[in-house]
């Protein structure tokens, strides 16, 4: 992992936490302040420069999506009034008590889904029919749960008993069952407006009424892989919707070698551009509304 974080000073919060993309907020009160940057991340490494309006085009999608699933599960946004340095691109949220499982709902196979399933025919620990191969769509869509990796480390795919053993059998089914209606949801939206959700990562916590609540980022893709419709193609790799370029232009033409201990090189300027045209784009068309 390359490029270290630095998150902003913010009036009024204190600052508990960075990811790969986004930076986490306490305040006074007690709620979160979730802030996403214009970070960007590829093959594990934080890349520079960052891509203009991302983090605030993937705040606003996640807001929009937390609506489309609002009859399926409460979340945690308490409000969307932040200090003038972060506006539009954070989020005031209610602290949870989060379950410590990376809720992942697939509908295709690629990535360690498909690495699982052709070394053992099951992703998970849910068996899967034989002939499947990279981005087969799957005849419904599977709840394949990871356990969360310390920075810079792959999450680890677990079985449901696991979380099971983690969380109870009750916590344990709830999840399971939210994480599909939600995933199922969204994919038939994104559908409809031309845009493929392969896969989506959720992530859950309790109030102290017990209430299950879902928290973090949805479906974003950062969280969730998007794959535009009209180019999918099973049986290949399928081309990340927002990624596609800085990745085409990182392994083709930056003469940047993967597999060495070199970072990545700078974003061309042309990368950045086309890079936030595709956020836009994806926000527009899901949403249906102008960036
Ligand atoms: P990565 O970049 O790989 O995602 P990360 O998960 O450590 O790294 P973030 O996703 O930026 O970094 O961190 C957000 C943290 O806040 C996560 O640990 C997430 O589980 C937690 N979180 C999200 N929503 C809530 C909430 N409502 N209450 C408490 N914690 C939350
Ligand atoms: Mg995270």
């Amino acid at each position: 992992m390359t490029g270290l974080p630095t998150a902003p000073d913010i009036p009024g919060a204190r600052h508990v936490h960075s990811g790969k993309v986004r930076d986490l907020y306490e305040r006074p009160d007690g709620a979160l302040l979730m802030v996403a940057s214009d970070r960007i991340s590829a093959y594990d490494h934080v890349l520079e420069p960052g891509i203009p309006d991302k983090g605030e085009i993937l705040t606003r999608m996640s807001l929009w999506w937390f609506e489309q699933v609002a009859d399926l599960v409460p979340n945690h946004v308490l409000s969307t009034d932040v200090p003038d340095v972060v506006r539009g691109r954070a989020v005031v949220c209610e602290r949870l008590a989060m379950y410590p499982v990376e809720c992942v709902a697939r509908g295709y196979l690629t990535g360690s889904g498909l690495i699982d399933y052709q070394r053992s025919g099951a992703v998970c620990g849910v068996a899967l029919p034989p002939g499947l191969g990279e981005a087969s769509r799957l005849d419904a869509p599977i709840f394949t749960p990871a356990t969360k990796a310390e920075l810079g480390e792959h999450d680890e795919n677990v079985s449901y008993e696991h979380v099971v053993g983690a969380v109870g059998a009750d916590a344990a089914e709830r999840l399971r069952d939210l994480t599909i209606a939600v995933y199922e949801r969204a994919e038939r939206i994104a559908r409809e407006r031309g845009i493929i959700l392969a896969d989506t990562k959720l992530e859950f916590g309790a109030r102290s009424d017990g209430t299950i609540v879902l928290a973090d980022e949805v479906l974003t893709p950062d969280s969730s892989r998007f794959w535009p419709a009209d180019e999918y193609v099973p049986g290949q790799v399928q081309e990340s919707y927002d990624k596609q370029v800085v990745r085409n232009w990182l392994t083709h033409e930056s003469g940047w070698d993967r597999t060495s201990d070199e970072p990545p090189p700078r974003l061309s300027d042309a990368v950045v551009d086309k890079t936030r045209q595709r956020y836009v784009e994806a926000y527009e068309r899901l949403t249906g509304e102008r960036f």
